[in-house]
């Protein structure tokens, strides 16, 4: 088969592939065979499946609203009755000075990043070329590869905070950004995946001025943040304004197969993400809107959000972090501060195989793990700290968190027993 450069760009091999190919096989087979501490499916949390669950089961004795439901093609900004009761929650929990015409729909927060970017990076008619600025690597796989052209994402390295023996959180380093006319936006997940970094108030304040400075907009990628699903371990609260685009998600609350993504941002954003809707998909799927509109309307959201979800993933990142340490506490090895998302981002200090070789010796005793090197989309240079981390999902039962980390620590033991660097395997 004979592909063209696009063909070729999105069927290569990519860490957002493998990771998603993982699993995919490892639900398929039930999960029983394999640990799954890769993918970043959320858990099933019983009150949210039960919550959810009755609002299927009211939608289906009425007739009408099951009609909309499976029957109509909503808007290309999407299901409208969700987005008036999207603009209203935000007006009244936050008070910004929003309506309808600032949010749109996409089929899951992924497939807004891929509008989003290429809106903003790429090849310009007079010739420019952009790239999108990621102001702290690590940063999310899942951008790595959405550039429809080549040279698509700068990044740059953060600064380390050493917290305690084993604990430590990464900084921008703003010494080392500056904007040029080649970046059309800058952003950031927070919390970050995979890190489970919390930018600080007065980072994104100063990106917010270095944004506003440049004329280009900020994205914050809000996908785990508040006011929904509230995986966010520190008390910060979301900030908007016209030149911030804010991306948020149903996906991480527990709906990930409603594919329903969020875009907060100005009015002329909101057109062209409702043109490139209709133009790729006609339009976003309304199953997931309609199935949460209650939810919105009365503000349950927000209440299951910050007194069910939140505690629930907060518990297990402090059990998982106090696992993980207590079975290396001899070894150098770190986990990134937990403030939110459903990850611990590990690092093994000088580990003599990469983190490529240790997912593959991981895989082969059926725990699934991402490799670190994945989430340095546009860091250029060369850097021994990527190959020394890998990112753990703790969202599964504790046992099974459990079982993985005491097969993940006896590997790195492992590793670093063997000494000296070995040859890669991967
Ligand atoms: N952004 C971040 C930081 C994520 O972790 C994810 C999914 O893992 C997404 C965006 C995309 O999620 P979805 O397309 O399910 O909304």
């Amino acid at each position: 088969m004979q592909l063209s450069k696009f063909g070729q760009k999105f069927t290569a091999q990519s860490g957002i592939l493998q990771l998603m190919d993982d699993l995919g096989e490892a639900l398929a087979s039930g999960g029983e065979d394999t640990i799954m501490l890769g993918g970043g499916n959320p858990a099933y949390i019983p009150q949210v499946q039960r919550y959810f669950h009755r609002q299927m089961a009211d939608i289906l004795e009425d007739e009408a609203t099951f009609k909309r439901m499976i029957g109509n093609y909503a808007a290309p900004q999407g299901e409208l009755s969700f987005i008036k009761a999207l603009a209203k929650r935000f007006q009244r929990e936050y008070g910004w000075n929003i309506g309808p015409k600032n949010i749109a729909l996409t089929n899951g927060s992924q497939s807004a990043f891929f509008m989003l970017f290429n809106m903003f990076a790429g090849e310009f008619a007079d010739g420019s070329h952009k790239k999108i600025l990621l102001p702290l690597a690590p940063e999310y796989i899942g951008y790595a590869d959405v550039g429809l052209s080549d040279d698509f994402f700068t990044a740059r390295k953060p600064d380390f905070e050493y917290i305690d023996e084993h604990t430590f959180k990464y900084h921008i380093n703003f010494d080392a950004i500056s904007v040029d006319d080649d970046i059309g936006a800058i952003c950031v997940s927070r919390p970050t995946n995979p890190t489970g970094n919390v930018l600080t108030e007065d980072e994104i304040e100063k990106l917010t001025a270095l944004a506003e400075s440049h004329n280009i907009p900020l994205m914050i990628d809000n996908a785990y943040g508040t006011p929904f699903p509230s995986i966010i371990f520190n008390d910060v609260r979301p900030v908007w304004n016209k030149n911030t685009i804010l991306s948020m998600s149903l996906s991480k609350l527990g709906l990930p197969a409603a594919r329903t993504g969020i875009v907060v941002a100005n009015e002329e954003v909101i057109r062209a993400i409702a043109s490139i809707n209709a133009v790729t998909n006609l339009t976003p799927g309304s199953m997931g809107a309609i199935l949460a509109l209650e939810a919105f309307e009365s503000g349950e959201i927000i209440k299951m959000s910050r007194e069910v979800v939140k505690p629930y993933y907060q518990q297990k990142a402090e059990n998982a972090a106090a696992y993980i340490k207590k079975q290396l506490g001899d070894v150098d090895f770190y986990v990134h501060k937990p403030e939110g998302a459903i990850f611990l981002w590990l690092w093994f200090k000088g580990i003599p195989i990469t983190s490529q070789t240790l997912y593959k010796r991981l895989k082969a005793q059926e725990v699934i793990i991402v490799p670190g090197h994945y989430f340095f989309p546009g860091l250029q240079e060369e850097w021994q700290h990527k190959y020394e981390c890998i990112r753990v999902s703790y969202a599964q039962d504790e046992a099974t968190v459990k079982r993985g980390l005491d097969i993940i620590a006896a590997e790195v033991r492992r590793a670093y027993l063997e000494g000296g660097r070995q040859k890669d395997e991967g």
